[in-house]
């Protein structure tokens, strides 16, 4: 699909978070990414290591968080799960449907590294080098 874009377009508002909290680079990129969003995350995970390099997210992490499409049935006020992508209530069939979640495509947060919690930001982060001051 369009991954690429979309990375160049992610990495671009990282890039301004970064520079906002006056950072030298982004150690987390967490991201939401629902069901029926359309985007193939092992080609935005390709994205993000092919375009992030020489930028604020060289050293950083990709972290993706599914989202499942869900939908609530207005019949009956039950929520469920779509399979298949049929779109009717499971429980009494009604097609007057509303989706609850799965069509996410954001930026849940960015941790970004600043060299004064950097000792404890290390914790669980492999590959990242941090400077000192
Ligand atoms: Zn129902």
């Amino acid at each position: 699909m369009h991954e690429v874009s979309l990375m160049k377009n992610l990495l671009e508002t990282v890039e301004r978070v970064a520079a906002d909290e006056g950072a030298d680079h982004v150690d987390v990129i967490h991201l939401r990414i629902g069901e029926m969003s359309g985007v193939n995350s092992d080609a935005l995970q390709f994205a993000f290591e092919v375009l992030s390099k020489d930028t604020v997210a060289e050293k950083g992490r990709l972290e993706i968080d599914h989202v499942p499409l869900m939908i609530r049935c207005r019949a009956c006020g039950s929520e469920s799960h779509v399979e298949g992508f049929v779109f009717l209530c499971p429980s009494c069939q009604s097609a007057e449907i509303e989706i609850v979640s799965g069509r996410e495509l954001e930026i849940d947060y960015i941790l970004v590294d600043d060299d004064e919690c950097g000792e404890e930001e290390r914790e669980g982060h492999h590959g990242a080098h941090y400077e000192g001051r």
